[in-house]
Parts: structure tokens; C-alpha cells; sequence
């Protein structure tokens, strides 16, 4: 028996009990005297303490004990002198009197403990080490809980896990496809999913009714902190549902994760907000709502005064900063910068101090009387010592300019705590989004997306204004998920095919297998897709999905580790009848 205890377990109950353990040396701290040594295991730490008196066999095995060595200890637990408060066995430690060897460790490249010493690309290339940390052990175990938790949840709802291919003809999410060569059929290419839209769908035809899937999908998308090449899905689709039905069900998925993996407690309904005013009160399709600052349109306050840049904007929306007048000539130059980034894109920013003696102060004084600013902040519900920022331009440009601005100063200002959370759905979004360079119409959400069906005569004159009948929910300004209810009807699926640009062959071509499985009886049907790598990080309180993933690629789409992608040879290259072209690696 290698072990009788874990090394998470003991307490000052087990005194006096003679007990084995097995782990990683984490470390060994050597006083002459005494020797003591931190063992790790995924329970916990537990120190180990070789005395003077200790048999000379257990000391001279000490003696050799480095770093992540793999050993085997026995002896008695003991009441310790110094009792460590911030780990659970910190009131014990355990008397060796036998110690083996299990395994050696080379000398690790960074210290495996809570908070490491090793850079990112060295964590990632020894990932096996950097997963014996213990914030990753812990990612991983509240991601095993999530998944536990989601199953258990569907399945008293009657959802059945059903599993879909991996090599399939390319269903389109918005994304590229990563190809897979077939070598039974030359020059012939699967696709990795990009999800199991599809499929899905296709099982509602089977008359599944309720079906979910926790499945790995892949885009060939350039990579962000909240972004991997392949990530996750808690995929999910009903039969003869509504959007109510829908939410009703998922609604209940989330509030029962915030329950038992957070302690959360969510007694109301979250609330609904259209795409629409989404976008006017937020300037975001996944707005933070934990905080104000909501937008206002002061677009025909400010125009008709000789200040120019106002006066040829479609929009000029103001956010009011509670307390802030008082920010300095210092702070107001940083979020003009903040703003001119390219990624935040305004052109400027204008403020006006509501000053604690009932004055204004604004960068625009020269165009604008006290009463002008005085009806712009009551405008904004501003009071003295508030702050107004104004933002101008293009509408949907500044609107999203201001969103960045908002969430700029909600984290200066501490107003979006990690451990606070705000759940919503974001409902109607547009169906069709316009493309000004390919001049043409995109699926917004994708194209077996409904019409708001009191929105269909729309469609041939105005596609632009169609509403989708699809919903995203949204924690603390990060899209966990999205669906929609689903066209069923086969004219009007190909009605949508023709919106978007295809020609009946091409649809036919592409999505011929789905067309056709509508002509024989498609239930009405609908569903969401949630993603389980995000809502991880977002309870485990981190920006990035990465910690939430035993096994990442870098921002460069590469797993450090195992080094791939990398090259094949030539043989198996004839094998798939494929040619490389040569490609200049020296950047790599
Ligand atoms: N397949 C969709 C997605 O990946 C989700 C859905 O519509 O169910 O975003």
C-alpha cells in the first residue's frame, strides 16, 4: 500500500496514528537538527520532519531528497511547535521513521508552487509541471464540478448526451475550418466542427427532443486571452420549444451553477435586454452590468453651437463619472489617450467637471455657455463633483468607443470585482449584419437562425432591420453563451441561403443533407450553446480560458509542449496525395 492517508488529510485527530504518504517533494528545508519537508500531493501539503534522533537510514535517505522527487514516507503524527494557520494540516506534522525513494526529479525549471517563477512559454512547454501548481489543480478540479453539475442538471430535464462526429463537411460559425485530408479519398478534405450545429439539428429531425453534448469545437481564428483554436461547448437543443422555453431551462443550468459550484444565490429572473438598447445604453452586445455609467445621447443637446466636430457627428454620447470631477489635468490626458488607441478608435474626448460650487469646467468652454453644460448634465442625471465624458463620431463607431471607455474607468475605479456577478440575455439581435467590403449581408448568430416571424415581410425590403429570434447570456460583460430558436421550414431556410449570397446550388451543395432531412418533418426546434472554458475562467475569477485547460496552444495557435503543429513526412504526405509549398519558417 503506497499510501494510508492523502496529503490533504490530517488533523490533530490522527495524533499519535503511524501513517503513510506518497507525493512530490516540494520542498526540503535542512536546520541541522531537524529536516523538514513539504509533501505534495493534489490534496494538499503536509510536512515531514526528520529529527536527530531519527534512524540514520531515514536521514541518509533525506540527505538526497531534491525538488519534485517522488517519495514514500511513514511515521507518526505529531503536534507541531509552529503551527502554520493558512493550510489544513497546518497543526500536525508527521515523525518519519521510514522514507523511501519512489522517484527521482531532474531539477524542475521553475519552482512548482502557488505563485511560480517560470515565465509563460516555460510553463506552457513543461505544462505537466506547471499542472502540479495549485491554482491550476484547483481550475481543474471546479472545471471537473461544472461539467458534474451540467450533467446532472440536463439529465433530470430529460436531456440525453449524444455524441456527433468530429470529421464532418464544414458547417460555418463566422470562423475559418481546420481541414482534415482524406487519404481513402484523394484531394478530399473533412472539417473539423466548428460546433455540432448541424448535427444537432438533424437530431431534433431524429426526434430527440432534448439533446446536449459537451464537446470540443474548433475555428481557425486568430488567437485572444479569452480565445483557443479548440475549445469547449456545453451544446444543447429542444424540440417544440419558444425563446421562453429555452431561457426558462437554461436560466435554471446557470442559477444552479452560480448555486453549487459559487454559493450564488440568484432569487429573481435575470434580466432581458434587447440587442438594441444594449447597444444604446452600453455601447456593447455583452454589456457589464454590475455598474452605470450607462450612455447617454446628447447628439441634438450639443449640436448647433459652432463647435464643429459636434455639429457633423451623427452621434455624441456622454457617460457620467460619479465623484470624478475632481480628476486631474494627468488622468484626463491618459483617458484621451485611452480613447485615441486604435483599438478603442475616437478621435478625442471631452469633459466637463460638474464642480462642487455649482460651476461647470469643460474643454469645449469656448463654445459653450455654463447653461449649455448645466442642461447636458441634467441630461446625464449628473450632480456636483460628477464628471462628463463625451464621445462623438459615426454612431456605431462611438458607441463602441465608448463601451471601451466605460469598462476603462469601471476598472480604475474598482467597480468590477472579480467575485461579484451580474447575469443577463441580451434577446432580438439583428439577423443579418452588413459587410461594407464584400458588400453583402453576414448571418449575425449563423444561418439557421429564425426571423422574429412579425419581421418576415422585412425580408425582401429591408433584410437590415429583420430581427433574429436569438439570445445571448452574458455575466459581467463576457459572452457565455448564445443560441436561437432555428428555422425548421425548408423554403425559408433557403429563403435565408438567398439573403446570404448563396446560389440555390451552393446551398444545395453545402447544406443539402439538412435541407433535405427538413423535407420530412422538422419539428420546430431550437437551442443554445454556453462556453464551458469561459464560464470556468469567469468563476474562477481569471481573464484568461487557458488556466482552464489542462492542455493550450499559445497565442500562436502552437502546443509549446508537444511542439505541433509540425511537419509530416514525406511518405505520409503521398499517402494523403498532398504537395506542401515551400514557406518561409525563419519567423517561427
Ligand atoms: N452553434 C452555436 C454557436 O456555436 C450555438 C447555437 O446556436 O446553439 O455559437
Amino acid at each position: 500500500m503506497y499510501r494510508t492517508h492523502t496529503c490533504g488529510e490530517l488533523r490533530i485527530e490522527h495524533q499519535n496514528q503511524t501513517v503513510t504518504l506518497s507525493g512530490w517533494v516540494q520542498k526540503v528545508r535542512n536546520l541541522g537538527a531537524m529536516t523538514f519537508i513539504d509533501l505534495r500531493d493534489r490534496y494538499g501539503i503536509t510536512q515531514l520532519v526528520i529529527e536527530e534522533q531519527s534512524d540514520s537510514s531515514v536521514r541518509e535517505i533525506a540527505a538526497q531528497l531534491g525538488r519534485e522527487y517522488v517519495i514514500q514516507a511513514t511515521g507518526t503524527v505529531i503536534p507541531r511547535a509552529a503551527k502554520n494557520t493558512k493550510i489544513p494540516t497546518g497543526e500536525i506534522e508527521v515523525a518519519l521513521t521510514q522514507l523511501q525513494i519512489l522517484n527521482r526529479s531532474e531539477l524542475p525549471p521553475f519552482t512548482i508552487e502557488e505563485h511560480s517563477d517560470g515565465g509563460d512559454d516555460l510553463r506552457m512547454k513543461y505544462r505537466f509541471l506547471d499542472l502540479r501548481r495549485k491554482p491550476l489543480q484547483e481550475a481543474m478540479q471546479l472545471r471537473h464540478r461544472m461539467a458534474h453539475e451540467v450533467r446532472n442538471y440536463l439529465d433530470e430535464h430529460g436531456f440525453l448526451e449524444i455524441e456527433t462526429p468530429y470529421l464532418i463537411k464544414s458547417t460555418p460559425e463566422g470562423a475559418r475550418d481546420f481541414v482534415v485530408p482524406s487519404r481513402m479519398n484523394p484531394g478530399e478534405f473533412y472539417a473539423l466542427p466548428q460546433s455540432p450545429q448541424t448535427f444537432k439539428q438533424l437530431l431534433m429531425v431524429s426526434g430527440f427532443d432534448r439533446y446536449f453534448q459537451i464537446v470540443r469545437c474548433f475555428r481557425d481564428e486568430d488567437l485572444r486571452a479569452d480565445r483557443q483554436p479548440e475549445f469547449t461547448q456545453i451544446d444543447c437543443e429542444m424540440s417544440f420549444v419558444e425563446r421562453e422555453d429555452v431561457l426558462q431551462v437554461f436560466e435554471g443550468l446557470a442559477k444552479r451553477l452560480f448555486q453549487r459550484i459559487l454559493g450564488l444565490q440568484f432569487e429573481h429572473s435575470f434580466p432581458r435586454i434587447t440587442w438594441q438598447e444594449a447597444m444604446a445604453k452600453y455601447g456593447s452586445d455583452k454589456p457589464d452590468i454590475r455598474f452605470g455609467m450607462t450612455f447617454n445621447d446628447l447628439t441634438s443637446a450639443v449640436q448647433g453651437k459652432g463647435f464643429g466636430v459636434f455639429d457633423s457627428a451623427e452621434y455624441v454620447g456622454a457617460i457620467c463619472v460619479e465623484g470624478c470631477a475632481g480628476y486631474t489635468r494627468k488622468q484626463l490626458d491618459e483617458l484621451t489617450e485611452f480613447v485615441k488607441r486604435p483599438q478603442v478608435g475616437a478621435k478625442g474626448m471631452v469633459y466637463v467637471r460638474c464642480e462642487a460650487n455649482g460651476g461647470y469646467k469643460s474643454s469645449v468652454d469656448k463654445f459653450y455657455t455654463p447653461e449649455d453644460l448645466s442642461s447636458w448634465a441634467s441630461l446625464c442625471g449628473a450632480k456636483e463633483g460628477d464628471l462628463l465624458l463625451l464621445l462623438s463620431g459615426a454612431r456605431m463607431k462611438t458607441l463602441t468607443a465608448l463601451n471601451e471607455l466605460r469598462l476603462e474607468l469601471g476598472n480604475r475605479l474598482g467597480l468590477r470585482p472579480h467575485d461579484t456577478f451580474a447575469p443577463l440575455w441580451v434577446v432580438d439581435f439583428p439577423l443579418l449584419e452588413w459587410d461594407e467590403e464584400t458588400q453583402r449581408f453576414y448571418a449575425m448568430h449563423h444561418p439557421f437562425t429564425s426571423p422574429c416571424l412579425e419581421d418576415l415581410e422585412l425580408f425582401d425590403t429591408d433584410p437590415g432591420k429583420v430581427r433574429a429570434n436569438a439570445y445571448d447570456f452574458v455575466v459581467n460583460g463576457v459572452e457565455v453563451g448564445g443560441g436561437s430558436i432555428r428555422i425548421f421550414d425548408a423554403q425559408l431556410q433557403q429563403k435565408m441561403f438567398k439573403v446570404l449570397g448563396f446560389t440555390a446550388e451552393d446551398a444545395q451543395k453545402q447544406f443539402g443533407f439538412l435541407m433535405n432531412a427538413f423535407r420530412y418533418g422538422a419539428p420546430p426546434h431550437g437551442g443554445l450553446a454556453f462556453g464551458m472554458d469561459r464560464w470556468c475562467a469567469l468563476f474562477g475569477g481569471a481573464d484568461s480560458i487557458r488556466d482552464y485547460i489542462a492542455f493550450p496552444k499559445n497565442n500562436a495557435g502552437r502546443d509549446m509542449m508537444a511542439d505541433s503543429p509540425s511537419s509530416i513526412s514525406e511518405a505520409q504526405l503521398q499517402e494523403l496525395s498532398l504537395k506542401t509549398m515551400p514557406s518561409d519558417k525563419s519567423d517561427k
